[in-house]
C-alpha cells in the first residue's frame, strides 16, 4: 500500500533580510525541522508539529517571537499567534498579549478551552494565568540586538507610520499529518515602533493563518496590509479552486502586492502534501521537509 503523504513548511519572517543574517539563522530553521520532522514521520497530528514548530522558533532569539520579539514605541513587548486545525475549520489566537513566552500555545487554550476565536490584552494574560501559564516579565523576552534596533528607530525620529512599510518578522509553520489533516499555526512580536495595543495579522484567522481540509497556510510581512487583503484565505481559496500551494502562495502574494503597501510571504501544504513558498521581499527565512526530500532549506 501507498504511504500517505506527509509534509511540514516553515517559516521564520519575510523582509528585508540581508544575505548574512539569512546565513546566520539558516540553521536554526534546519534544526527546528530536524526536531519537528520526525514527530511527523512518527505519527504525531499536523495540530502538535505545527504547535512544537513555532515553540522552537518562540524560544530562539533570533526571531521576533516569543524571546526575541519587537519592541513597542513605548518600549514593551505584545505578542500575536494563532493556531488552526484544517480538520475541523477551528481556530484561535491571541493579540497584543504580555509576559507569555509561548503565544501558540496560549492560542490553542483559547480553542480548546473557550467558545471564543480571539483573545486579547491583560484579559489574555489573565487566561494564560489561569490555564497554568508562568507570565514573564518584558526583560525575559527582549534581546539586546532588538532593544538596540528601536532605540536606533527612535533616535531618528521614527514613527509607527514608518513602520508599516517594512516587516519586522514572524514565525509560522503549516503541516499534513499522517491522517490526512493539515494544520497551520504562526507567532509574532509585530512590528517595531507600532503602538500598544495593537494587533496584526498573526492574531486574525483568514489574514495571517488559516486551515482548511485542503491547504494550511501561514503568511508574514507588514500585518496591515496583509489584513486588508486576508492574505492567507486568499491562498487557500486558490488551492480550493484548482491552483496548486506554489501558485496559490505566489497568487497571494501578488494580490497583497498589488493592493497594499509593503511586503509579504507565504508558505502552504495541501491535502497531498505539495508544498508552496512565496514571498516579494528581500528574503523569507523558510525551509521545509517532505520525505522524498527530507530537510531542504535553501542556500
Ligand atoms: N506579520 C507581522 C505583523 O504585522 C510581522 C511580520 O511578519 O513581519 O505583526
Amino acid at each position: 500500500m501507498a504511504q500517505r503523504p506527509i509534509a511540514l513548511a516553515v517559516q521564520g519572517g519575510a523582509g528585508p533580510i540581508s544575505l548574512e543574517s539569512y546565513k546566520r539563522n539558516r540553521p536554526a530553521i534546519g534544526e527546528i525541522l530536524g526536531k519537528t520532522a520526525p514527530m511527523l514521520v512518527d505519527g504525531a497530528s499536523a495540530m502538535q508539529v505545527v504547535e512544537e514548530a513555532v515553540r522552537l522558533f518562540e524560544k530562539h532569539p533570533s526571531f521576533n517571537a516569543g524571546v526575541g520579539s519587537s519592541l513597542r514605541y513605548d518600549g514593551s513587548v505584545q505578542l500575536d499567534a494563532t493556531i488552526m486545525d484544517g480538520s475541523t475549520v477551528m481556530g484561535a489566537g491571541v493579540g497584543a498579549v504580555s509576559g507569555v513566552l509561548y503565544p501558540v500555545t496560549l492560542a490553542r487554550y483559547v480553542l480548546e478551552r473557550t467558545p471564543h476565536v480571539l483573545m486579547v490584552g491583560e484579559w489574555a494574560a489573565q487566561f494564560a494565568r489561569e490555564c497554568g501559564m508562568e507570565l514573564v516579565a518584558d526583560e525575559e523576552l527582549i534581546v539586546p540586538e532588538r532593544r538596540r534596533l528601536w532605540e536606533r528607530k527612535l533616535a531618528a525620529k521614527e514613527t509607527p507610520e514608518d513602520q508599516v512599510l517594512s516587516s519586522g518578522g514572524t514565525v509560522g509553520a503549516v503541516a499534513l499529518d499522517v491522517e490526512g489533516k493539515l494544520a497551520a499555526a504562526t507567532s509574532t512580536g509585530g512590528l517595531v515602533l507600532s503602538l500598544q495595543g495593537r494587533v496584526g495579522d498573526s492574531a486574525i484567522l483568514g489574514a495571517g493563518t488559516y486551515a482548511d481540509a485542503h491547504s494550511a497556510v501561514s503568511c508574514t510581512g507588514v500585518g496591515e496590509s496583509i489584513m486588508r487583503v486576508l492574505m492567507a484565505k486568499v491562498c487557500a481559496d486558490a488551492v480550493v479552486n484548482g491552483m496548486s500551494p506554489q501558485e496559490a502562495a505566489e497568487l497571494s502574494v501578488r494580490v497583497q502586492g498589488d493592493n497594499t503597501p509593503g511586503t509579504s510571504g507565504a508558505i502552504v501544504v495541501d491535502n497531498r502534501g505539495a508544498l508552496g513558498l512565496a514571498y516579494n521581499s528581500e528574503n523569507m527565512y523558510r525551509g521545509y521537509f517532505t520525505p522524498a526530500e527530507g530537510v531542504v532549506v535553501p542556500e
